[in-house]
């Protein structure tokens, strides 16, 4: 297999072709290639290292973290695997008790 984007024309065994998707693989949503004929999900080789550190930080991140005072305010830690100091950050509360944060670079 070559180093570009060929990998996405590879063909499943049934025939089929796989294409771009992404599913959830032990909860976590990843890229993978996806055969459309039969459902067989594959990964590439960087999709399988995206994954790889994807499981990594949730093991790093654990399941609860609590909340600390931080001067008059109040934080999350998180550790620094996962994000930097001066890293922008978006949060989208979803509901009252449920936020979404989206990390930039
Ligand atoms: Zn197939």
């Amino acid at each position: 297999m070559d180093h570009k984007r060929k990998a996405i024309k590879m063909k499943c065994d049934c025939g089929g072709v796989f294409k771009e998707s992404v599913e959830e693989i032990d909860g976590l949503e990843t890229d993978v290639l996806k055969c459309f004929k039969c459902a067989f999900v594959t990964l590439t080789r960087e999709q399988a290292k995206r994954l790889m550190k994807l499981r990594q930080m949730v093991d790093s991140i654990g399941k609860k973290r609590r909340v600390v005072r931080i001067g008059n305010t109040c934080g999350v830690t998180f550790p620094p695997i996962l994000v930097h100091p001066g890293q922008q950050v978006d949060i989208r509360p979803i509901s009252p008790n449920k936020y979404i944060l989206t990390f930039g670079k």
